[in-house]
């Protein structure tokens, strides 16, 4: 009996309805696919449920355990806006070291799209993720230690930061370039991928942007690729022109945290939405799988939200464990289902062939449509 024990966090928000079906769909993913293998599953807690348990949203248990076990999926965490605690998720990727964002953006046939050609988006996105303007050294405007800085750019640079302004700091390294491009590069090459885009503002930021683009071909320079990749370049503003009008030109795009953040969103809705997103934080040590979506309140608790997107980030999880044939079984579970215009909410709203499902039941047409692919019938326990 080959054991895998996984982590889990529950989230917030909508992960009461989506993690148990993800749960579930996954369990029988690896039943059907994978002989003799069987997850242990272990929750963590993280966020509001960790709070209402030990009054602190990130216990330090919780990490110690996170990297103890080294693969982990998570449901969405909750960060309220202004004031509060700081993000949670951005915590987690610093404290782990997961400098590496990847969403893939690949259209499932039969999800509602804006797109004429849903079907020419096929791109790996690769993000920056601890660096750029996320780390969270920032003052608020009327800080006492920001009259030293405004001093000290004003002396430096003759440059006045205006008395009523906020300020943050964006820092993009050498080193930290280098390991997600290399990470990106070595994708393409696993993955038959013809081309990295490495997208910045490098026009105007120069030495974060800019550098982020130099030291990139650099490196794509260094490198002794066998396969044949192109490694070139975009401006971030260009770039969400391009993959509307020409997504069939870019296969995987390597960029700085903020760009990534906002080109992923765009990217999720040409493919059907953030309900259909998944997504991995990956570092040396541990990778932690979450959907590009966060904890939408609003429908929370109430059986409606689309599990797909974490769904596939399980999907996601079992390649990185070295499970490809179960990561399969649940991408052509997905695909039959949605294939048979059966869906949430967000899919049934924008085409009116679907028969709208809660997430439950959702999750009982993948588990049912895996049975048949795999041609057993493995009785739900
Ligand atoms: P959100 O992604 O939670 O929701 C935006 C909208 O997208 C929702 O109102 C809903 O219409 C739709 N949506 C999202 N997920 C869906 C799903 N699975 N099925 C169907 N529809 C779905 O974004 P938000 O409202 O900006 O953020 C809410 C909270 O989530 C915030 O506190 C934010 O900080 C947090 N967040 C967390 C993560 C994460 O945990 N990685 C990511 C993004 C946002």
């Amino acid at each position: 009996m080959m054991e895998r024990e996984i982590g889990y966090i529950r989230g917030d928000g909508i992960g009461s309805d989506i993690w148990p079906v993800t749960q579930d769909v996954l369990t029988h993913a690896v039943k059907l696919s994978v002989p003799g293998a069987q997850v242990t599953w272990k929750e963590i807690l993280v966020g509001e449920r960790a709070y209402a348990l030990t009054g602190e949203y990130l216990p330090c248990v919780s990490l110690e355990e996170m990297k103890r076990l080294g693969a982990i999926i998570k449901g969405p965490l909750t960060t309220p806006i202004g004031g509060g605690y700081r993000s949670i998720n951005v915590t987690l990727r610093q404290e782990l070291k997961l400098y590496a964002c990847i969403r893939q953006f690949t259209w499932i046939p039969g999800v509602p799209s804006p797109l004429r050609h849903p079907e020419h988006v096929d791109m790996v996105l690769f993000r920056e993720n601890l660096e750029d303007i996320y780390t969270g050294i920032e003052w608020q405007y009327d800080a006492e230690e920001l009259k030293e800085l405004r001093d000290w750019v004003k002396k430096t640079c003759g440059r006045n930061i205006p008395e009523d302004a906020g300020v943050g700091i964006k820092y993009i390294s050498r080193s930290g370039t280098r390991r997600i491009v290399r990470k990106a590069i070595e994708y393409a090459v696993r993955h038959g991928r013809k081309k990295v885009t490495i997208v910045h503002k490098g026009n105007i930021m120069k030495f974060t942007e800019g550098a982020f683009c130099k030291w990139g071909q650099e490196l794509a320079g260094s490198l002794d690729i066998e396969a044949p990749v192109t490694v070139d370049d975009c401006l971030a503003d260009n770039m969400f022109q391009q993959i509307l009008i020409r997504p069939r030109e870019y296969s995987v795009l390597v960029t700085p945290n903020l760009n990534g953040d906002y080109l992923s969103d765009a990217l999720a809705g040409m493919i059907g939405g953030l309900g259909v997103c998944p997504g991995a934080n990956v570092g040396d040590d541990a990778a932690l799988f979450e959907a590009a979506h966060g904890s939408a309140p609003k429908y929370a608790g109430k059986d409606k939200a689309n599990p797909t997107a974490l769904i596939l980030s399980g999907a996601m999880l079992f390649e990185y464990i070295g499970w490809p044939e179960a990561a399969r079984l649940v991408r052509q579970g997905i695909s039959g289902v949605i294939r048979k215009r059966v869906g949430t909410y967000d899919l049934a709203r924008q085409n009116p062939e679907f028969t709208e499902v809660g997430t439950r039941e959702f999750g009982e047409h993948v588990i049912m449509e895996m049975e048949q692919i795999a041609g057993s019938c493995v009785p739900a326990e």
